[in-house]
C-alpha cells in the first residue's frame, strides 16, 4: 500500500468530520423533505401566537384520532390522548406498549415567540393620533420591530366569563399595524445612540388611527377607535385590562433563495421545531415506550408561570397518566429521557467574530444537539452526560439522520437557555436539539429546509427507539 493511501485511509478512519446534508440524502429523500416542509409552512402561518399554535395543534391531532385527556381514563397501548394547559400550552401523548414504569420518551418545544405585547392599559390619543401602548415579549433588537406591518391577534377577557379572539391583519383586506421610526433626515442625535438606546421601549407605541369622531369633544381619533373596537368586538376600553393582545410580524411564510432551499417568516423560535415534534408524534405507531409531546409556552420570558416548562401541569398530566397503570411518577421519570428541542444559531458568515467554527452549528448540516447549554462557564445549563449523547450518536446514525453536535457561540460572547434545565431538574435524562436558525429572534427568521426535516426524522427515530 503507498503511503498515501495509507494516511488517507487513516484520515477517514480517525477523523471526524461534519458533512453537508445535500451530499448525504438522494432526491426520493429531498422529495420527501419538500412536502414536509410545505406542511410546516402551513402551520407556521396558520399558528402567530402560542394560543394559535395550540389550537391548530389540536386541530391536527383531533383529526388524527386523538381524544382529550380525562382523569381516570383507561389507558390501552396506541391510545391517542392530549391535555391542554389553558389553551396556552399543550401536552399530548402515544400510549406505548410497555408501562410507565420503564419511562417514556418526551421531546419538548415552546410555542411562545418574541412579539410586541399591549399594556394592560394600551390606548391614548397624541396630537390627534392614536396608539397603542406595547411592553416587547422576550428578547427583541427593538429597532427591528418598527417600520414593518404588524398584526394584531389575541383575547379579550370579558367580567361576563366570554373570550372575545381577536386577529385583525392577517387577513389580506384587513388593516395592519405600524410602530413608526424617525426620518433620517431628523435622526441625526438618534443615530449617535447605540442600537439597545436608538428606540426605546416606552416609544415601540402602535398606530392604529388617525380620523376624529364626528363631534367637538376631546379624544376624537381615540373615540372613533374605540367605536370600531365595540362596532366589530363588542368591547370598550376597560375590556383591555383582562385581554392578552399581542402584534406580530404580518410577512407570510416563504421560500428564501434562488434555490428554495431555505424558509423565512416569523416564529420559527420554536415553532419548527414544536411542528416537528407533532408531525413525529404524528407519524408513530404503537410505540414500545410511551411518547410525550409537549408544547411550552413562557420560554422566551424564563419558562415561569402556569404555562411554562417550569409549572407543574406537567407533573399533573404524567402523574395521572402514570396513576391510570399504578406507576409511581418519580420512577417513570428516572427512566425517561426527554429531547428539549429548540433552536440553535446557525453560523452566519456575515458575523463570523462571535461564532467558533468548529463547535457552531451550520445550515444543511442536520439537527444540531448541544450537550450543553448556558453561559460564561456554562452556567444556567443542564449539561448532558456522555452516555446520553452516545446514546443519541447510536439512534441517530442507524436512523439515517443528519446531525451536527453544537455550542452557541463563542465561549464569553453569550449563550442561550432553553427548557432543557426543567427537564433534566425533574430527574430525567435531557439534551438539546433543534434547527439551527439565521436572524433568531427577528422579525423574519431563516432555517434551512434540511435541518428542519432532519429535526423531525430525530424525533421520530427517539420515539421509535
Ligand atoms: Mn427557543
Ligand atoms: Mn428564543
Amino acid at each position: 500500500m503507498s503511503t498515501e493511501k495509507k494516511t488517507e485511509d487513516m484520515r477517514k478512519k480517525f477523523f471526524y468530520e461534519r458533512k453537508n446534508g445535500y451530499d448525504l440524502i438522494k432526491t426520493p429523500e429531498r422529495k420527501k423533505m419538500e412536502a414536509y416542509c410545505e406542511g410546516y409552512k402551513r402551520f407556521l402561518n396558520t399558528a402567530r401566537t402560542e394560543r394559535e399554535a395550540v389550537r391548530e395543534a389540536i386541530r391536527q391531532a383531533e383529526a388524527l384520532g386523538f381524544v382529550p385527556y380525562e382523569r381516570g381514563m383507561e389507558l390501552e397501548p396506541g391510545m391517542k390522548v392530549y391535555k391542554s394547559n389553558r389553551g396556552k400550552a399543550l401536552m399530548l401523548a402515544v400510549i406505548g406498549k410497555k408501562t410507565l414504569d420503564e419511562g417514556c420518551v418526551i421531546a419538548a418545544a415552546h410555542v411562545d415567540a418574541p412579539r410586541i405585547d399591549l399594556k394592560q392599559v394600551p390606548l391614548f390619543e397624541s396630537d390627534e393620533l392614536a396608539f397603542f401602548k406595547t411592553h416587547y415579549y422576550g428578547g427583541i433588537k427593538k429597532y427591528q420591530w418598527v417600520t414593518i406591518p404588524l398584526e394584531l391577534h389575541g383575547v379579550v377577557a370579558l367580567k361576563n366569563g366570554e373570550t372575545v379572539d381577536v386577529v385583525i391583519g392577517h387577513d389580506p383586506d384587513d388593516p395592519q399595524f405600524v410602530i413608526t421610526d424617525l426620518l433620517p433626515h431628523l435622526g441625526r442625535d438618534q443615530m449617535k445612540k447605540t442600537a439597545s438606546e436608538v428606540i426605546s421601549g416606552e416609544a415601540m407605541n402602535i398606530l392604529i388611527g388617525s380620523a376624529p369622531y364626528d363631534d367637538e369633544g376631546k379624544d376624537r381619533v381615540k373615540l372613533a377607535v374605540l367605536s370600531l373596537l365595540y362596532d366589530s368586538y363588542g368591547i370598550t376600553e376597560e375590556d383591555f385590562l383582562s385581554a392578552e393582545l399581542t402584534a406580530v410580524p404580518s410577512m407570510p411564510v416563504r421560500d428564501v433563495g434562488l434555490d428554495r432551499s431555505m424558509i423565512g417568516g416569523y416564529g420559527h423560535d420554536d415553532r419548527v421545531c414544536a411542528y416537528a415534534e407533532l408531525r413525529a408524534l404524528f407519524d408513530l405507531d404503537t410505540p414500545d415506550r410511551t411518547a410525550v409531546c409537549i408544547l411550552a409556552d413562557k420560554e422566551e420570558t424564563g419558562s415561569d408561570g402556569v404555562s411554562g416548562m417550569q409549572s407543574s401541569a406537567f407533573e399533573c398530566f404524567m402523574e395521572d397518566l402514570c396513576a391510570s397503570q399504578g406507576v409511581t411518577l418519580r420512577h417513570c421519570f428516572e427512566k425517561s429521557f426527554c429531547l428539549s428541542a429548540d433552536v440553535t444559531n446557525a453560523l452566519d458568515p456575515n458575523y463570523p467574530e462571535v461564532s467558533e467554527k468548529l463547535n457552531e452549528a451550520r445550515c444543511n448540516y442536520g439537527v444540531s444537539i448541544s450537550k450543553f447549554t448556558g453561559a460564561r462557564g456554562k452556567s444556567g445549563t443542564s449539561d448532558a452526560s456522555a452516555e446520553v449523547v452516545a446514546h443519541l450518536r447510536r439512534v441517530f446514525d442507524e436512523a439515517g439522520v443528519v446531525w451536527q453536535l453544537t455550542e452557541l457561540g463563542k465561549v464569553d460572547q453569550g449563550g442561550g437557555g432553553t427548557v432543557a434545565l426543567f427537564m433534566a431538574n425533574r430527574n430525567i435524562d435531557t439534551i438539546d436539539a433543534g434547527v439551527p436558525v439565521l436572524s433568531m429572534h427577528a422579525p423574519f427568521e431563516v432555517v434551512a429546509k434540511l435541518d428542519c426535516w432532519m429535526t423531525y426524522k430525530a424525533v421520530l427515530a427517539l420515539y421509535q427507539h
